[in-house]
């Protein structure tokens, strides 16, 4: 640290040099991440609201009132529209109070929770925490959660059933409705991780795309994941919590001394009201057209690009259900063609079940993107 300040405009001019050393989504090189570049709206509602604290919300009732509001249309969104929960700061924190909450209500001394072989990572650090034995249930042939693994693992110590909508590697949707007839039966707790596809399902839905149902309108499942840093185009780090009973954030309630509430659930103390401005902000102004016209959109490039994969002499993995095109070769080994791809300046990424390269077709990629990658892809097989 320097002992006297440098001025505001050379702070800039230096900050700007690490920054042109960054990615930008803007330039449609970004083909491997769920994030995108986020609405200007949603930077505005952001930026007004920088200052406010939703961990002392008794200082910020107005932020409050967002937050309520934005849960009770996601809530709509997901099916229901008395939910319990909180906007938070992304799927991760999200899963993670989903399996506190599970576990608390549940009286177990040795808690186990059943996750398909897809989930995301998460579950990992929400096992480790919260000292979860978790049980990897098998996929069929189509990449979804096999529902007879599911019921062979199932044991008195299950506190909670975990299914996914829209996996982060594929963009499966895994069988929830089976999944909530399970649990309903057996009394267990269903957690849908939609992080990915919450923003996108429902809306595709409405535009005539033919997807499974995987929210609140089946009576099984007790709380959703569902990001708007995503596909709801939120600034990060936004993400979302929704419970079917109020019980569930209470649960894990903890005393706070000091604040103007008396009981906090998040996991996070201080807490931005910004990423619930700015979900209640897109919410508001897109409304249930413009995020339809998002995903469809999203589709459609997705489908260009999977034929374009194809035509090019590569293997999909799977038909894309959500915007996510995975494929490998028969002739170049995955990781050969990840790497000839980022010499030519694609930044993608890899599934690891099964082995494939795996594009996100994420808001910022455009048409004329997938042009020039699937031109580069032509060539690598000469490379
Ligand atoms: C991205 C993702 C997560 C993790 O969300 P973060 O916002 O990165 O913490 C969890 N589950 C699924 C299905 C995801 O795609």
């Amino acid at each position: 640290m320097e002992d006297n300040g440098i001025p505001e405009e050379q702070i800039y001019q230096m900050l700007r040099k690490y920054k042109e050393k960054d990615l930008t989504h803007r330039s449609g090189r970004i083909l491997g991440s769920m994030c995108t570049c986020p609405h200007p709206v949603g930077i505005k509602a952001y930026m007004m609201f920088l200052e406010s604290n939703l961990g002392d919300p008794g200082l910020f009732p107005g932020t409050k009132s967002l937050e309520e509001e934005a849960i009770t249309m996601l809530g709509e969104l997901m099916g229901k529209k008395e939910v319990y929960g909180h906007i938070i700061t992304g799927g991760t924190e999200a899963n993670l109070m989903a399996m506190r909450a599970a576990r608390n209500i549940s009286k177990v001394r040795d808690p186990e929770i059943i996750v398909p072989k897809s989930a995301h990572f998460s579950f990992k650090k929400a096992a480790d925490m919260l000292k979860l034995d978790m049980k990897m249930a098998d996929l069929d042939d189509d990449y979804r959660m096999d529902t007879s693994s599911v019921e062979d693992l199932i044991s008195d110590n299950t506190v909670a059933i975990v299914g996914v909508a829209g996996t982060t590697e594929l963009g499966k949707i895994d069988p929830i409705e089976e999944l909530s007839r399970i649990c309903l039966e057996k009394d267990i707790y269903l957690h849908v991780d939609a992080a990915f596809g919450g923003y996108s399902i429902p809306f595709l839905k409405d535009a005539g795309y033919d997807l499974p149902e995987f929210d609140f309108s089946l009576p099984g499942v007790s709380s959703i994941t569902i990001d708007p840093h995503k596909m709801g185009l939120a600034p990060i780090p936004t993400g979302g919590i929704l419970f079917r009973e109020r019980e569930y954030l209470e649960v894990m309630a903890i005393e706070t001394p000091y604040l103007t509430e008396d009981l906090q659930s998040t996991v996070v103390g201080t807490r931005t009201g910004a990423a619930t401005a700015a979900t209640w902000a897109l919410l508001k102004h897109l409304g249930r057209e413009g995020y339809q016209e998002v995903s469809r959109k999203c589709m459609e490039i997705t489908s260009h690009l999977a034929e374009g994969v194809e035509k090019a002499g590569f293997e999909l993995v799977t038909r894309p259900e959500l915007n996510i095109v995975a494929f490998r070769s028969s002739q170049i080994p995955v990781e050969e063609i990840a790497s000839k791809l980022e010499n030519r300046g694609w930044a993608v990424s890899l599934a690891s079940y099964p082995q494939a390269i795996r594009i996100i077709v994420m808001p910022h990629l455009k048409r004329e993107h997938v042009k020039a990658f699937l031109a580069d892809l032509e060539l690598i097989k000469e490379d």
